[in-house]
């Protein structure tokens, strides 16, 4: 096997994957300055039935389980950096799996 060094393909690729990185991180912070869920994280869902779901615009809701797609207007706050939040519906603390 070539090492990167003496592969240009290879290097082009990897460079083309780095670009491509940049401009995903770029819209997903734009994303989420317009309120759109930007797929960084799994959404939250408490063992009460209170569960996070994306809209076919992209917006985030919350919703019951069993009745996906209908927004109950609550909302779980951003997980913090351990990935824990706080579930709107019953105050239980709830996990995030990055
Ligand atoms: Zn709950």
């Amino acid at each position: 096997m070539k090492s990167m060094a003496k592969n240009p393909d290879l290097n082009s690729l990897v460079a083309a994957i780095a670009r491509l990185a940049h401009r995903t991180a770029k819209l997903q912070k734009l994303a989420k300055k317009h309120g759109l869920f930007a797929n960084d994280r799994e959404l939250l869902e408490c063992r009460c039935g209170v569960e996070e779901d994306v809209t076919a615009d992209g917006r985030l809701i919350v919703c019951r389980k069993g009745a996906e797609g209908l927004d109950v207007g609550l909302r779980f706050p951003e997980p913090d950096k351990r990935g824990k939040s706080r579930c709107p519906g019953c105050g239980r603390v709830v996990e995030c799996k990055e």
